[in-house]
């Protein structure tokens, strides 16, 4: 069977479902998969650092990259703007490398809408409260953004059938849910739209 091109998984759903744990989790063990870092004009945080949490961009420079199409997808959450560079993700998939990306739930379906192919992965909480704990727990951000925050994750949570899957969060275990996210990247690679047809051709008439 002939490897294709790479293959785009997308891990979506509300702020503090722990998107940012589980990805990093799931790249510690798939050392090959390829991470998308996004831009952002949000402000760094303390133990943030340019060009592998973000690139921390002006907002006159993400718009400059904005018009000139260097962008895949793009997004304003919480008053900041949001978006995935287009040339890493294009060049790692032509390369056969599957990439991994972590967007807020409107940026995936955007990404969904150019990438009919890419593999939508909506993370929840096992119960919403977890999220208001989450976000209190990373100390991150201010009462009032958090407050922001929980309004968008109820509106997200109105797009969960536009994906593909759905992983449950669970307090207390994330391993569980890493598993699950592997056992996803897993199954995708054999489904049969995936390989070239002469490879389907030669093992139909083997
Ligand atoms: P944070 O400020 O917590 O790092 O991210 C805020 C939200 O923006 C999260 O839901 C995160 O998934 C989302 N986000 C991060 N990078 C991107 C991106 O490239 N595009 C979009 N649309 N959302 C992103």
């Amino acid at each position: 069977m002939v490897a294709g091109p790479g293959l785009l998984f997308v891990v979506s759903g509300p702020s503090g479902a722990g998107k940012d744990t589980l990805v990093e989790a799931l790249r510690e063990r798939l050392p090959r998969l390829r991470y998308s870092v996004s831009a952002t004009t949000r402000q760094p945080r303390e133990n943030e650092r340019e060009g592998e949490h973000y690139f921390f961009l002006s907002r006159a420079e993400f718009e400059r990259r904005m018009r000139d199409g260097e962008l895949l997808e793009r997004r304003e959450y919480n008053g900041n703007l949001y978006g995935t560079p287009r040339g890493y993700v294009v060049q790692s998939l032509a390369e056969g490398y599957d990439v991994i990306m972590k967007p807020e739930v409107n940026g995936a379906l955007a990404v969904k809408a150019a990438y009919p192919d890419a593999v939508l992965i909506f993370l929840v909480p096992d119960r919403f409260t977890h999220l208001r704990e989450r976000l209190l727990a990373r100390r991150t951000e201010t009462n009032e953004e958090i407050a922001r925050r929980l309004e968008i994750a109820h509106q997200e949570m109105k797009f969960i059938r536009s994906f593909d899957y759905i992983v449950v969060n669970e307090q207390g275990n994330p391993e569980q849910a890493v598993r699950d996210l592997q056992a996803i990247l897993q199954a995708e690679r054999f489904r049969i739209h995936r390989y070239p047809d002469d490879s389907i051709r030669r093992v139909e008439s083997s």
